[in-house]
Order: structure tokens, then sequence, then C-alpha cells
């Protein structure tokens, strides 16, 4: 038995720190174990990682005690924190803090006014497989242990039926199931379907969850209680030593990137847990992300498709929209943003009592208000972005949720009078019940959904007829399925096309497609298809095109060549530093430093001289919250050398300006 330990501490520390294992404890310590030791004149929690044959000789503190309510992590799990902490330069003690719950456990569950978190309501039965589903189960059964399986599926193949079915195989071989969705797909529909099929096995762990909820689920799944684990990126922290299978389901989200502190994504690290636990992983998406849709014809993952909707149902009918056009023959009462074409499918649905959605990336009433006489627009005092306006009342920041009275006149040269440019979707609604004033609409963004029983309501309306038209963001662009929506209206597919991002064209697919893909999903073959209309500025951008005839592979095809030009992901590897202060100088000062000290560092080692230094630069939002921005973005080959390269470039960091600090992001999804 040593006398030393390093210990993960909860702190912002770049390595682990040496303590001294006190006689009483010396022969219950074990790595992976929580432990109390004392930090300068505080006592904060650590992570028992290695016995140490030596100390430095300088004075060693004691480890206080064994936290008694946890015990060790499992071995396969603690690789798997370390595995993180290293590939994404972040304080490994912080990273382990993660694998625990938010609040103590109780003995007694308290009684919660909430419902459960879990409904069981009807059971279901496995239906037939088609064809296509029985392959894709076949394939992936036939290579058991570690493996990376790409389930690329039009939407409506039937993707989760083939996740069911091969938890239920899971299940039989005594391991269980950890299932990632994105957070804004996490909706009470999908829940239920694994709860109709595994009924009281499954356990949750998302967003809208109290904290005393989500360390019940969390004790559920350690102590064994349940045998599937769906959840957010965050499930992936929850430690589960017997996981046989791990799915993420729309693997292509932006949303599995964690943007701020340890800024994760959650595909990636789940592929790096199925590794450790020796496990199949099957990402899956109508529309994969450039990164595994390479990976897969490079035959680095398994690839699996499936092209056709079940029972043969159609896919919908995409219409490209040029909203450009004069249209000579549109009514003169309707709405700038709504072409007569659009007009006449939606009251012709109406007609038919069937459904409708408008989807519109942009909540509240406009984008931009500004005075026409002196160009005057009104931007949020703390970030470098424009207000939007909400309910004819107040000026709201969508970053920093700064909010402001409206008041007409311009603030600036006092005589023009403010005025509106773009739409929300406020400003829709208001539209849609001026037209068609007889039916019935819902809106759903965050302003007006803010808990889940908003949201079960929402669905429960549309799934009982009781809702026309339905209007939205993206909250409800995945996932749903509603029989009687057969008109999908995209209001402006534009949003996004000018942003300074080289994925934002792979956005824009991803959402048509997606999109596209609620619309007529019930619908038999030899029926009426489903109706897409997607309403643009640009009818000739490449990706409306391939979103339009459904073809991704073409869509792929064109882009990894576009990137492969410029060495952008998944060619080349991405890490970006942000630098963040509140004085502009200061930060300029320590942004030039850290370029400085990258030419340095490729000029004296020759194993980096491929790697490219841009910037440094003002970040595209150069304002947030108050902090100036700037950026430093590093390009490379591979990912073994850039991170080597990383760890040197920012050493200890107290060459940094004071009153600055750098925040690091390896594989970069938003730029701004
Ligand atoms: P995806 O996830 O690929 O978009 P889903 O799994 O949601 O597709 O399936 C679409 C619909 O088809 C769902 O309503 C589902 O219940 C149904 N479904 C799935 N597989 C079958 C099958 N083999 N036979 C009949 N219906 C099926
Ligand atoms: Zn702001």
């Amino acid at each position: 038995m040593s006398e030393f330990w390093s210990v993960a501490v909860d702190a912002p520390l770049s390595e682990p720190l040496t303590y001294r294992a006190p006689e009483e404890l010396k022969t219950q310590l074990k790595r992976g174990l929580l432990v109390n030791v004392p930090l300068g004149k505080r006592s904060a929690k650590g992570l028992l990682l290695s016995e140490q044959a030596t100390a430095p000789d300088f004075t060693i503190k004691n480890i206080q005690n064994i936290d008694p309510e946890y015990a060790a992590l499992p071995e396969r799990f603690i690789s798997w924190l370390e595995w993180m902490a290293e590939y994404y330069l972040y304080p490994v003690g912080t990273v382990m803090s993660l694998a625990y719950p938010p609040l103590k456990k109780t003995e007694k569950q308290r009684k919660s006014s909430r419902p459960p978190v879990v409904a069981v309501q009807t059971q279901s039965v496995a239906p037939t497989l088609t064809e296509e589903q029985s392959q894709v189960i076949q394939g992936i059964q036939s290579q058991p242990g570690f493996g990376t399986h790409l389930l690329f599926g039009v939407t409506g193949s039937g993707k989760t039926e083939v996740y069911l079915q091969l938890l239920e195989k899971t299940l039989k071989d005594g391991k269980r199931g950890l299932v990632l969705v994105p957070e804004i797909s996490l909706t009470p529909q999908l829940i239920q379907r694994f709860a109709a099929r595994f009924g009281d096995q499954v356990a949750v762990l998302h967003s809208q969850l109290t904290d005393r909820e989500r360390t019940n689920q969390w004790w559920d799944i350690v102590e064994g209680r349940k045998s599937i684990l769906i959840g957010a990126r965050s499930a992936l922290f929850c430690p589960m030593d017997d996981v046989g299978l791990i799915i993420v389901d729309e693997e292509h989200e932006s949303s599995y990137k964690q943007d701020e502190k340890l800024k994760y994504n959650g595909r990636d690290c789940a592929i790096m847990l199925g590794k450790s636990m020796n496990c199949p992983v099957i990402l899956g998406s109508a529309t994969p992300s450039l990164e595994s849709w390479k990976n897969a014809i490079d035959g680095k993952y398994h690839l699996h498709k499936m092209q056709r909707r079940v029972e043969n149902r159609s896919l919908p009918q995409v219409q490209i929209l040029d909203l450009r056009a004069k249209d000579k023959t549109k009514a003169s009462d309707l709405p700038f943003w709504l072409s007569q074409e659009l007009f006449d499918a939606m009251a012709s649905n109406l007609e038919r009592h069937e459904q409708s959605a408008l989807f519109l990336n942009r909540r509240g009433m406009a984008q931009v208000v500004l005075c026409p006489s002196c160009g005057y627009s009104c931007e949020c005092p703390n970030c470098d972005i424009a207000l939007t306006l909400h309910a004819r009342t107040h000026l709201v920041c969508h970053y920093c949720d700064y909010h402001e009275n409206f008041k007409l006149s311009c603030p600036s040269c006092k005589e023009g009078e403010l005025t509106t440019v773009g739409v929300g979707t406020e400003q829709i609604e208001e539209d849609i019940q001026r037209i068609f004033p007889g039916a019935r609409v819902a809106r759903a963004d965050r302003d007006e959904i803010s808990t889940r029983a908003d949201l079960e309501e929402l669905i429960q309306n549309m799934e009982n007829g009781e809702t026309d038209i339905l209007i939205g963001t993206q909250m409800i662009a995945k996932g749903l399925d509603f029989p009687k929506l057969t008109l999908v209206g995209l209001v402006l597919a534009d949003v996004g096309f000018n942003l300074p991002d080289f994925r934002a064209t792979e956005r824009s697919f991803q959402l048509i497609t997606q999109v596209s893909g609620r619309s007529g999903r019930h619908v038999k073959l030899g029926e009426t298809p489903g109706q897409v209309i997607v309403q643009t500025y640009n009818p000739d951008h490449a990706s409306l095109i391939f979103a339009q005839h459904a073809d991704f592979e073409g869509f792929a095809t064109q882009e990894l060549e576009a990137r492969a030009a410029l060495n952008y992901p998944p060619l080349g590897r991405l890490t970006s530093f942000r630098i963040q202060g509140t004085y502009l100088n200061r930060v300029q000062d320590t942004a030039q430093l850290l370029a400085r000290r990258a030419t340095a560092l490729k000029t004296k080692n020759t194993a980096y001289e491929n790697i490219e230094v841009l910037g440094p630069a003002e970040a595209p939002i150069a304002k947030l919250r108050g902090q100036f921005r700037y950026h430093v973005l590093l390009k490379a080959q591979d990912h073994r050398t850039l991170n080597a390269f990383c760890q040197q470039l920012l050493g200890d960091q107290k060459w940094l300006v004071a009153g600055t600090r750098i925040s690091v992001d390896v594989d970069p999804l938003h730029l701004l």
C-alpha cells in the first residue's frame, strides 16, 4: 500500500494533485472512489486515480475521508472520463464531477405533485419487420463487440423500430442499453414509444427534470432498477458498467455538442464509451453528418441503409418557391412572407380537415428594428447582436435575454419612426389568425412552450385534431409524428445561408429534410403524398435542390469536395481558441500573444509544421454579454498532433494578460 494518491480534484486544475493516505484509510482506498480533500482553505471533492510511489517534496496534505454515498466508479467508465479530459483539454477533476447526481440520495422519495417521469400507458407489440429493417438488425447483430454502425434511413423508414428490437435482444443477453437523443426531440411521444415496449424498465434524463427527479433517475440506473436509459447528451455521464448497446439517434444534430464549459460532442463521446464498454454503437439519421458519412464510406463505420418508408408510404413532394419573383396573381392582402401557392395549399388543407405546419427558425415578431430616416438599428448593449421585437411592446436579445421597452420614435435621430424588417413566429401567428379567421392555430417556440406540460398539451391537441395550423421553430422540426399532418411550409429557408460558418449549407440541407419528414408520414401507397413547400430567396442554392430530390449522397459528395479544397472537417481537424474579457485592448493583447506563441511553436518543432494558424481575428459575434471576443483557429490533418500542439500552446496559462481568459473548443461546431 502506497502512502500517496493522485487525486482528480473538482477545481480548474489541469493536472491531478497528490495527497497522503492517512493510516486509518489506507486499506480502504482504491481507484474510482470519491473522497474529500483539503484545497486551500476549503474542502473539495476528488476522485482517486492511482497510487503514487513518490511525492513532490513539498508538504502533502491528508485525504480527509471517503464519501460514504458512492461506490467506486467502474474502471471502464473512469478510463473513458480520463480520455475526455485529455481529448477536450479540460480539467480532469471537473470532468469526473459530472459523473455524480445533483442532489444527495434520500431514503424516502419525497412525494411530488409532478406527474411521473415516465408514464406507461399502452403496451405495444412489435410489428412485422420490413425487409430493410430485418437486414439492418441482422447486419448489426452479426458484429458483436465494439463497432460503429451508421444507420442511414430516410424519415419514416422505421429506425426507431430497429432500435427497439436491438434493445430487446440486449436486455435478453443480460445487458443494458443507453439511448441518446437530442434534447429537443426528447418529447413525450418518443418516451412513450419506448415505455410502451419496455414498461417500467425505462429511466429518462433530460433538462426538464427537477434536480430531485434527476437524482432519482440516476440511482434507478446505478442500482440496477432500470435497464434502459434514454437521455440527452449528459446521460452519458451516468455510470453504467454493463452497457451492451449504445444508440445515438439523429446523430447529425448540433445539439449533441455542448457549447460551454466542457465542449464535448455527445455523439463522439458515445462512440468512445462504446469502445470502452466493448459494445456496438449505432448512429441513426436521415441526414448523417459529413463526419460520420465520411467514416462510413472510408470503411471505418459499418454502413446500413434504409431507403424506403415503412409500408411503402410515399416520401413527401417538395416544391421550391422563389420569393424574389413578383407574383402578379398574389392577393394583395397576403403578408410578404406568404406566397400565393402556400396560401392556397393551406386553404385547401383546411377544407379537407387536414393539418398544416409552418416552420421558421426565428422567435418574436421581427428580426431587426431600424429607423428608415437615419439607419439606426436597435442592438443589444451587451452583445453585438440586433434586438428582436416581441409582442410589439418590448425588444429582446436572444443571446443574453436583455429586455427593453419598445418605443416608436428613433432614439438616435429623434425624428424617424422605427420600422421592423423580417418576420418571426409571433408575426406569423398574428397574420395567420387574420387570414384564416376560423382556423385553430397553435404556436410552438421557446416563448410559448416552456414546460413539459405545455408540450404535452400541444401534442395532444395535434393528435386529437384540435389544431389546424401549427406554427413553430426548430422545436417541432424533430421527432414528432402526426397522422393528419399533410402540409409543411418552410417559411424562409435562407436563414443561415449567410452565416460565416462552413457548415451552414449542411445545416440547411438537414433542416429541410427533417422538416419535410413531418409531412404525410401516414399516407399510404397510391394516396396523395404529403406536401412540402420551401420558400426562399435563393432557389438555386445547391442544398435546396439536393434536399428537394431527397438526394443525400449527391449532396454529401459535392459538399465533401468543397470541404477538401479548404481542409475543413471532416477532411482536416479544427480546434478553436476563444479569448474574452471586459477590456478590448487586453483581449487583443492576449489574442496576439497566443498567435505568436503558436507560430514560435511551429518553427521550433517540425512535427507541427503542417498546422495552420488562422487569426487572431474578432469573433463573428464580437461582443457577447459584455465580453469582447477574439478567436484563433488551428487547422491540422490529424487530431493527435493537434492535441499535443494545443497542450504546449496553452502551457500553464500564466502568460495570459490579466482580465482575459481562453476557452478551448476541440472539433468546434459553431464558430460564432
Ligand atoms: P424513423 O425513425 O425512421 O423516422 P419511425 O421509426 O418513426 O421512423 O417509423 C415511422 C412509423 O412507422 C412509425 O409510426 C412506426 O410505428 C411505424 N413502423 C415502424 N416499423 C414498422 C413496420 N415494420 N411495420 C409497420 N409500421 C412500422
Ligand atoms: Zn445581449
